[in-house]
């Protein structure tokens, strides 16, 4: 599938899985050639089409696509020029990552296997800076640090980020269940038992390494 369906495809699920709300959120991949491609500043999922995703250099000048880009095109590119590993970055609303994001706290990673084993090292709470600002867009880069990949943005929402948009997406989805998890555990004036960072290490080296299929069965 050709990239911009992809972007297309990923807006719908974005809003399908409850990860936003209206037009809120952004999604972005970078391709081979380090040509970014991301979804266009306020307009419907739902009626988004192919030609409305804007391809752009990673130093912000448009090369095709005619809408206005996401109003947080700064923070995708910072984020691409701060981790060149990453190839993926999406940008969600989601209800119980943004409990946390609203009081301005950090998620602990070792809530459940899950967390540890995909959203890297940290879930920061960036600080506060206007929608679109390159504050924000600094400060999210400073709360993913080198290994995060995924932090919450203060009172606004999260950011995630893989080497592609199906671990984004992958990201997303763990992150809001371990915020879940969190609110749950709290809402019942319980506490948790934090996973080892001994045991974090070693289930993220297995995931890296042995986890799932060998790659010349899939
Ligand atoms: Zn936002």
């Amino acid at each position: 599938m050709d990239i911009r369906e992809t972007l297309v495809e990923a807006g719908k699920r974005l809003l399908g899985e409850g990860l936003t709300v209206e037009t809120w959120g952004n999604i972005s991949v970078k391709d081979d050639q380090g040509l970014v491609y991301i979804t266009p500043s306020g307009m419907d999922y739902e009626t988004c089409v192919p030609d409305d995703i804007v391809v752009m250099t990673m130093d912000k000048k448009i090369v095709s696509g005619k809408r206005r880009p996401s109003i947080e095109t700064d923070l995708h590119l910072g984020v691409y020029r701060a981790r060149p590993e990453i190839g993926a970055v999406l940008h969600t609303h989601p209800i119980y990552s943004n409990v946390f994001a609203a009081m301005g706290e950090s998620i602990p990673l070792g809530i459940c296997d899950e967390s540890a084993q995909a959203l890297g090292d940290t879930i920061k709470t960036a600080d506060y800076a206007l929608p679109g600002s390159l504050e924000l867009a600094e400060n999210c880069v400073k709360a993913l640090g080198n290994r995060a990949n995924a932090c919450l943005l203060q009172s606004h929402g999260a950011v995630c980020v893989a080497k592609d948009l199906k671990g984004a997406f992958k990201v997303a989805k763990v992150l809001e269940m371990t915020a879940e998890i969190y609110y749950r555990i709290r809402a019942i004036g319980g506490s948790f038992i934090p996973i080892s960072a001994e045991n974090i290490k070693a289930m993220q080296s297995y995931v890296a390494e042995s986890y799932g299929q060998p790659k010349d069965v899939l």
